[in-house]
């Protein structure tokens, strides 16, 4: 299959559908609900949500953002991760191609959209993604060429070991809790996807454009707030940065040094 103008909607339109799943997975798993039943449905009045009001992105502006049964404001959230989702899986499939590793970057692209949208609302990035994350990303690293086991056994190690460290240095130096065990088990789930290698880069990113967002935000915040802003969004984004960009990057930064 050729990646063309009718393969990347395909993939784009099989991205939120996926991104559909991700809402439901994005509501129910910090709640402890299941995520396969029962069937989806208003939370204001119960009313069963029929197959052609679930059609990614189409029935939210087909119903004009509201419940069918109560005209109350469904979230605009729900068509935005949806349709992020889908651009995800299009970047994926241009920097990767139809190989057998897309649909691994698919998974993991997926998580991380599930892991932010989580750890924005409650400040948790849930075990139940992130560990069975590692030993998945280990089993990957089998499939995907250009990573062997052992860069990503490292990277599990690295990424778990290196910002454990830094959360202990945090909060030696600020005597408060600054990173959350959380952001240890992502990074370690990062590493094993990704290798060692990808663990550097991404802590940089995402530390970099954390200090960006969350400076302006602390500012702007109450004073008295120690509300620290959660990583595991900084970190996601980072990751997907570096998984579609991340050799460009490099160069770019080595090339500073020459
Ligand atoms: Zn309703």
């Amino acid at each position: 299959m050729l990646i063309n103008y009718y393969s990347s909607w395909i993939v784009f339109i099989f991205g939120t559908i996926v991104g559909s799943f991700l809402n439901v997975c994005i509501y129910r798993i910090p709640a402890g609900l299941s995520i396969v039943s029962p069937p989806s449905s208003c939370p204001n009045c119960g009313h069963k949500i029929r197959w052609y009001e679930n059609i990614p992105i189409l029935s939210y502006l087909f119903l004009r953002g509201r419940c069918a049964g109560c005209k109350a404001l469904i979230s605009l959230r729900y068509p935005l991760v949806e349709a992020l989702n889908g651009l995800l899986f299009v970047l994926i499939l241009y920097s990767f191609g139809v190989i057998w590793v897309t649909p691994i970057y698919f998974l993991l692209a997926s998580a991380l959209v599930v892991i932010t949208f989580i750890d924005l609302d409650h400040q948790i990035i849930p075990d139940v993604i992130s560990l069975p994350g590692i030993g998945t990303g280990f089993l990957c690293s089998f499939l995907i060429p250009w990573i062997t086991w052992l860069d990503s056994l490292l990277g599990i190690v690295l990424g778990g070991g290196l910002l454990l460290l830094i959360a202990m240095g945090y909060e030696y130096l600020a005597k408060r809790e600054g990173m959350g065990g959380g952001d240890i088990k992502l990074l370690a789930m990062l590493g094993a996807f990704m290798g060692w290698k990808a663990i550097f880069p991404i802590v940089f990113i995402a530390s970099l454009v954390g200090t960006l967002i969350g400076v302006p935000v602390m500012l702007l915040g109450k004073k008295d707030t120690k509300l620290a802003l959660p990583f595991g969004p900084f970190l996601s984004f980072a990751a997907i940065i570096y998984l579609l960009w991340g050799d460009e990057i490099v160069t770019w930064y080595l090339n500073l040094f020459a």
